[in-house]
């Protein structure tokens, strides 16, 4: 072949970058033809797809080439099919500023954590903020003679695991606390493991030194069985006795703590548009929706649109960690955001949209991505399921990467002829969302080996009827999935109270329906909760609730000192001071 005739063939295929999913409008955009011409290929293919709706690669591939291109496989980029403007907007190394380090506080339980930390705050208070502090926010910034440290303050591992599965790295430093007292405990190894998974700098704040029976050296003796080495024994691990109680060591700690901030040479642009991490999101009384934000890189500002998952919202107002309203934010700020119309889950990413409309866009192809990748799992699945032979599916969730290996290995030997443990997901973390959303779609089963459900996991699991399964031995989890494997493993539930509320009113809606206004007194009363109406102490109906409102808005849970609006499968009959108990079906 002629070099000529290359080029020639060269330009007539023009090859179509297809990423691993696409919007049918995008692929349409891509290839230059009207989207409605895609939709009548896919069809003519067999495939119903809308112009808005998203597709994988091999769909796409296909339609590709029945428009005469060449498909061309990309990686996608991390933030989904519809892209944000400041993902692309790389770190500009003239722009780049020191930015404080952010620091999490691991160790066993009653090493003095707490204490540690309301030290480091006490001490390193501006004159006057000292009332503001009381309140509990997840992360908080100090300020000290070297220079601000952020710190991270959730409860166990949740920083790092919660986190870390969702990508998100927010760790720049681990202050790994042990008890002088104590020594090295089972919570001790687990941080070290958590800590050298994220791999990411540790000072160990040897805590309680001031106790008669200290024994310092054997902690250091300890931690080189973990192959920690401090500096005193020979490794390069920065160790600080101290008391949290009498403050003595803390100094010390800090000093090191921005040495290492130092060299690890923290940098961000605070110009660019915003990129951060929820840490925690609550809904509030007065306030709604607030989200704990650890600001990485740019500067955040009230009025912009932010993106965090699959929640939108334009920043109502933005508040510090002492609570102060602020109008921005820059690098390694934690701040609270008002605004979001849903709560985001912790450790998802926070990015900044053009405009609502553009936020919109992404959040509705992020959702139709993962309703996408929830209906492939289905079908491979169903693909994959054999006649005779006995299958158990499982998703796994570890407390720490190293596990992963060791269950695998273990359940590897459950394999024979007649029976399979097919692993749908396994990897470390909690339980999320999006797990029992891949258990809805692959029929499986969850289990969580020292991990256990995030926060709506568990209720969505209620909801959607997925056995998450609890295990901390490997043993155990082995003995179950035999079991099940031989079809003996029978579930028990049991009745979980959750909230109480008295009816207030009742409107009527219509002839049939009767919607009860209610006030609850006690607990919480969830979308996906049983209901028990009592009136005069005597329980008149049992059912499902089927819509719950709080003003006009479907809620997912209605909180102790709310009102909300609220209907029932079958049931129509609300009176006034009627009272209704819920309770959630819950696996013991
Ligand atoms: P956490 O569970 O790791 O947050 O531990 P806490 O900070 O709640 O501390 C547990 C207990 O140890 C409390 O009774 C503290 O008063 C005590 N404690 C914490 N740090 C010290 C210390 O440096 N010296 C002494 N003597 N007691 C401490």
């Amino acid at each position: 072949m002629t070099s000529d005739s290359q080029n020639t063939t060269v330009r007539r295929v023009k090859p179509i970058d297809i990423p691993p999913v696409i919007s049918v409008s995008d692929l349409a955009d891509n290839m230059e033809v009207n989207p409605v011409e895609v939709v009548k290929g896919l069809m003519r293919g067999g495939y119903m797809f809308a112009i808005n709706d998203v597709i994988d690669r091999e769909i796409a591939s296909i339609v590709v080439q029945l428009f005469g291109f060449q498909a061309n496989e990309v990686e996608e980029e991390t933030s989904g099919p519809a892209s944000l403007t400041v993902d692309k907007e790389s770190e500009n190394p003239d722009l780049l500023e020191t930015r404080p380090p952010i620091v999490t506080i691991l160790g066993h339980v009653d090493h003095g954590k707490t204490t540690l930390l309301d030290r480091i705050r006490k001490t390193n208070v501006v004159d006057g903020e000292a009332g503001g502090i009381t309140q509990h926010i997840a992360a908080y910034q100090i300020e000290s003679e070297g220079g601000s440290i952020t710190f991270l303050d959730t409860p166990g591992h949740e920083a790092f695991t919660a986190m870390r599965a969702r990508g998100a790295q927010v760790t720049d430093l681990a202050i790994l606390v042990v008890a002088a007292d104590d020594g090295v405990m089972p919570q001790t190894i687990e941080a070290i493991d958590h800590v050298r998974a994220a791999d990411v700098p540790i000072i160990i704040a040897i805590t309680k030194k001031d106790l008669p029976n200290a024994n310092i050296d054997n902690v250091y003796r300890q931690l080189s069985e973990h192959e920690l080495l401090v500096e005193s024994w020979g490794g390069d691990i920065i160790a600080v006795p101290l008391s949290g109680l009498s403050g003595e060591g803390v100094p010390e700690l800090i000093e090191n703590i921005h040495l290492i901030a130092e060299i690890s040479e923290l940098k961000a642009n605070p110009k660019r548009t915003a990129r951060g991490v929820v840490v925690e999101a609550r809904l509030e009384r007065n306030r709604g929706t607030l989200a704990t934000v650890l600001v990485q890189t740019g500067t955040l500002r009230q009025g912009e649109i932010v993106i965090m998952g699959e929640v939108y919202g334009k920043i109502r107002a933005i508040f510090d960690d002492k609570g102060n309203r602020i109008n921005e934010a820059g690098p390694s700020t934690p701040v609270e955001i008002m605004g979001l119309s849903e709560i985001p889950e912790a450790g998802t990413i926070l990015d900044v949209a053009g405009t609502e409309k553009e936020a919109k866009k992404i959040v509705d192809e992020r959702q139709t991505q993962s309703n996408r990748e929830a209906i492939r799992l289905q079908d491979a699945h169903s693909r994959g399921a054999t006649g005779n032979i006995r299958q158990v599916d499982l998703i796994i969730k570890t407390d720490v990467q190293g596990s992963i290996e060791a269950v695998k290995n273990a359940l590897d030997g459950l394999n024979s002829n007649d029976t399979r443990v097919n692993l749908v997901h396994i990897a470390s973390g909690s339980v999320t969302e999006r797990d029992v959303l891949l258990a809805v779609a692959s029929e499986a089963v969850i289990i969580g080996f020292n991990s256990s459900p995030e926060g709506g996991a568990q209720s969505l699991a209620n909801q959607e009827s997925v056995e998450i399964r609890q295990y901390d031995v490997i043993y155990h989890l082995i003995e179950d999935i035999s079991k099940a494997l031989d079809g003996l493993l029978e579930p028990e539930y049991d009745d979980v109270y959750f909230g109480r509320a008295s009816v207030r009113a009742v409107f009527n809606l219509g002839r049939r329906a009767k919607v009860a206004g209610i006030y609850v007194n006690d607990g919480r009363i969830t979308r996906d909760c049983t209901v028990h109406v009592l009136r005069n102490g005597e329980e008149i109906h049992v059912g499902p609730i089927s819509t719950l409102k709080h003003f006009k808005d479907d809620v997912r849970e209605v909180a102790t000192g709310f009102e909300g609006g609220m209907s029932i499968d079958g049931f129509n009959d609300f009176e006034e001071d009627d009272v209704i108990e819920a309770y959630s079906v819950e696996e013991i």
